[in-house]
């Protein structure tokens, strides 16, 4: 019998490939230096990472009996439309949180401590300059996190132990818990908060809610870090208000659309630091992600259970 065939849409540890090669055949373009275009009709699973898994492209496939998430944002599968066509859509909550958390604190006290405009001055010849970048000492200043989550609440952990921060946070969601005190309101946190961490899915209600008014409401000497995803801040408004100085700078992993063009605003904003999408990206959750990913469809196609579902019901309905 032949193998069921993986389609890995975009680049991942070779250990899932390890993992994967004795019991499936893998169909993965970029390891030629390809780019992912449809998947292929002979597909049973699915491994992605931003590739959209749209309803058409559930319904192009005949055999499609699991999409995998390499990750935790699930913006980009249409989960909805999995379930109702009975497939199990997987993810990696925990595996990349201790890495987001720990990019989102570098992020913070990166932009505190002018690292980057301190160490182009160096290079430049400027040594002499250095009264400019003094920093922002953290240490009794507050931090207001927008979604306590698994990576909210690290970064909760992480900033108070580490930096003696006192920490707010807004998440309707979620009770009342002792990492952090819970405001009421969205306005609350961005007006008390000295550097504001974002946490929160993409979904209709998060859409671009970091808007202009939510920005008006920022401390001018605060920071804003988002490593969640870029459409919950309205760029524009963004890259406005950091011009006016209406927040002292900004830290940014995601964008709303990825990559960001040569033209986008916050490249040549003032005062940001931005990376390119890599705060779940550190050796160890990588390994962790790819092989849970693996893991998870090779218990789909075996008939176990796998240990991270998004839409449960699918296996219940299934017995
Ligand atoms: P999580 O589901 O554990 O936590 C999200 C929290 O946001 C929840 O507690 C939820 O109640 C809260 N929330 C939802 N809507 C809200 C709203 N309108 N206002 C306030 N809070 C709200 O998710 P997580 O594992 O902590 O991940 C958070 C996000 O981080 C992911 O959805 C993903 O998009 C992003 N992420 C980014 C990277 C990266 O490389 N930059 C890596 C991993 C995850």
């Amino acid at each position: 019998m032949s193998k069921p065939v993986v389609f890995i849409s975009e680049p991942i540890n070779p250990l899932c490939l390890e993992i994967l090669a004795p019991y499936c055949h893998c169909i993965a373009p970029w390891l030629d230096g390809g780019i992912a275009g449809e998947i292929p009709e002979e597909a049973t699973a699915i491994m992605v990472r931003t590739y959209p898994v749209t309803a058409d492209r559930m319904d192009a496939v005949a055999n499609l009996q699991v999409v995998a998430k390499h990750g935790v944002g699930i913006d980009n599968i249409d989960v909805e439309a999995a379930t109702a066509r009975a497939i199990p859509v997987l993810w990696t909550p925990e595996a990349n949180a201790d890495a987001v958390a720990q990019h989102a604190l570098a992020l913070t006290l990166g932009l505190a401590n002018q690292l980057l405009r301190a160490e182009k001055a160096l290079r430049a010849g400027q040594f002499l300059d250095r009264l400019e970048f003094a920093s922002t000492e953290l240490t009794g200043r507050v931090l207001g996190i927008i979604g306590l989550g698994r990576i909210g609440k690290r970064v909760a952990r992480r900033a108070t132990a580490g930096l003696g921060m006192e920490v707010i946070a807004y998440d309707p969601y979620v009770d009342e818990s002792d990492l952090a005190a819970h405001v009421d309101s969205l306005g609350e946190l961005m007006s008390r908060a000295d550097v504001v961490s974002l946490h929160v899915p993409l979904t209709e209600e998060t859409r671009r809610f970091i808007n202009a008014s939510a920005l008006a409401q920022m401390k001018p000497g605060a920071f804003l870090i988002n490593t969640s995803r870029g459409g919950v801040i309205d760029e524009p408004a963004l890259a406005l208000a950091l011009d006016q100085g209406a927040l002292a700078g900004a830290g940014l992993d995601v964008y709303a659309d990825e990559p960001p063009t040569p033209d986008h605003p916050f490249l040549s904003a003032p005062r940001v630091l931005l990376t390119p999408h890599v705060a779940g990206l550190s050796d160890q959750a990588l390994v962790r992600v790819a092989t849970e990913a693996a893991e998870g469809i090779l218990d789909v196609l075996s008939g176990h259970r796998p240990a991270s579902p998004v839409n449960p019901q699918v296996l219940e309905n299934a017995g």
